[in-house]
Parts: structure tokens; sequence; C-alpha cells
């Protein structure tokens, strides 16, 4: 597989095809980041009518591909030419071509962030299945993160596949050997799945939800075991700063609760790259 990507793309033209390809799927990512959630409503609400006996009133259609993206003000039908990755976003100065209402900023970010992700794992990693690999997790942390910010949820369809995925990966000890990842997917879950029943016992709160466990399980199956510590720490740590400072600087309330997928999404990627480095960094510090 490794062998097709070095012989289709030079070292050098990688990042680049990557860079255009991740804008592209960065678009991709702003309707799920958008649709999965209402999607996900949509089915609940199905299924409580279904047990209530009830029949859910008919509504419109909706998957990822389905409407087209159109203005939420206006209902103005978004052509291709106004969907090009961040360039559109630039030539409508960031407004609508049918009502001139703003777009949000986090359309074009979300898209670059893609893209350079993408053409990060392309120049970091070479042509080959690993760089493909370390895309896909990043776009899927990335959608998974800003749905848990959102909405605080942390989709199943997107953390399941995921940590399959890895354990496909490490199969072939793709970031790491089988075993590792193995044990990695299984202490990933235990671990929060622990803290989570020692903070519910002690304080009688949820601090956390299942889907925080699964992406940390993801997370173990993609890298191993050996990084769990540090995605821990970082993303507490971090965690800690943000939700603080929410407090003190601007009054978020102590009771609203604040999501941990994008803290732990956010270590993830950065151990994914650094994890083993930092892992001995810190085992020298205080081993
Ligand atoms: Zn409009």
């Amino acid at each position: 597989m490794s062998e097709i990507f070095s012989q289709m793309f030079s070292p050098v033209a990688f990042p680049w095809v990557a860079l255009v390809f991740g804008l592209c799927v960065g678009s991709f990512l702003n309707v799920v980041i958008h649709r999965l959630p209402k999607m996900m409503e949509r089915e609940w609400a199905e299924q409580c009518a279904e047990l209530r006996g009830e029949t859910a009133p008919p509504a419109e259609p909706l998957s990822l591909a389905r409407p087209r993206s159109r203005c939420p003000h206006c209902g103005h039908g978004i052509t291709a030419l106004q969907n090009i990755p961040v360039i559109s976003w630039l030539a409508l100065r960031g407004r609508c071509a049918g009502c001139k209402a703003p777009i949000s900023t986090r359309y074009p970010v979300v898209e670059l962030a893609a893209g350079l992700a993408a053409a990060f794992c392309a120049w970091r990693l070479g042509p080959g299945i690993a760089a493909v690999g370390a895309m896909v997790f990043v776009w899927t942390v990335l959608a998974a993160s800003l749905i848990d910010f959102d909405t605080q949820l942390l989709p199943d369809s997107m953390t399941q596949p995921l940590l399959w995925l890895g354990l496909l990966l490490n199969a072939r000890g793709t970031f790491t050997d089988l075993q590792s990842a193995v044990i990695g997917a299984t202490a990933g879950y235990l671990s929060l799945w622990g803290v989570y029943w020692l903070f519910k016992l002690a304080t009688g709160k949820e601090g956390m939800g299942y889907g925080d466990f699964k992406l940390l399980a993801a997370i173990g199956a993609w890298m191993g075991w050996s990084v769990l510590p540090v995605v821990i720490l970082l993303s507490s740590l971090v965690g800690a700063v943000v939700g603080v400072s929410l407090i003190v600087f601007f009054k978020h309330g102590r009771e609203v609760p604040i999501p941990f997928g994008p803290y732990l999404g956010a270590a993830g990627i950065i151990a994914l790259f650094w994890g083993h480095p930092l892992t001995e960094m810190i085992w020298m510090r205080f081993a």
C-alpha cells in the first residue's frame, strides 16, 4: 500500500497535494460538524416517538449529502463556485452572496486547519499509509472535538470507527505494535471509566461522558498504551487552565459543563507526533 503512494507522489509534491485535498475535506468536515448532531437528535426523537407508539411528524430528509448547503438566514443555495474552501469565503468577504448576512469565520478556519494538518502529516511522515492514516486521525478528531464543543456530544459514529481503524493500521505496526495498541485501547477506556466512577461516587456528579472514554480508547489504539499518561496529563493541564480562566475571566458558571473531548483530542494529536519524546521527557523527570 505504502509503495503505491511513494510511486505516485514525490516527497516534495506530496504535502502540496495533501494541502489541497485537506482543504476540500475541511469543507466536508464543516457539513459533518453542522449536520451530524442534528441527524442524531432527529434519530433519537424518532425512536422516542416509536416507543410511545406515535409516528414522528414527517420532516425534510437530512443526511450529510442532502439537502445542498444553503444560507441559514435567507435559504440562498450555495453554488459550487461559492463553495471553494477558504477562497470563496475571502472572495465573498465572509458574507452570504444572497442576503449579505455574515458567514462564521469558523468555516474557513476549519478548512484551513484540515488542509494545513494534512500537509504537515504528509511532510513529516512522507508518502505512505502512515501519513494518510495520520490525516484521517486528525480530521476525525478535529470534527468530533468541535461537535463536542458545540453540543457536548462525542458521536459513537466517529469514535468507534476511529478505534477500529487504529487497530487495523497497527495490525501491520504502522504507529505501534498490535499488542501495545490492544492494551492501549482497553487501558484508555478503563482509565477514564475509573475516573468517572470515582468522581461520581465522591461527588454524586458526572464529570465526563462515555464519549470521552471511547475517544481515549481510540487514541490508545492508534498510539499504544505508553502515550496514555502524556495524553491524560496534557488534556487535564490544558483543560484546567482553560476551565479556570473561563470561570474567572468570562464568568462561566461553575455548574455549566465544559466538554473534555476537545482537550483530549488536542492532546491526542500532539501525542500522534510527539508522544514518544514527551513520554521519555516525563519519565526522565519523575523516574
Ligand atoms: Zn443569505
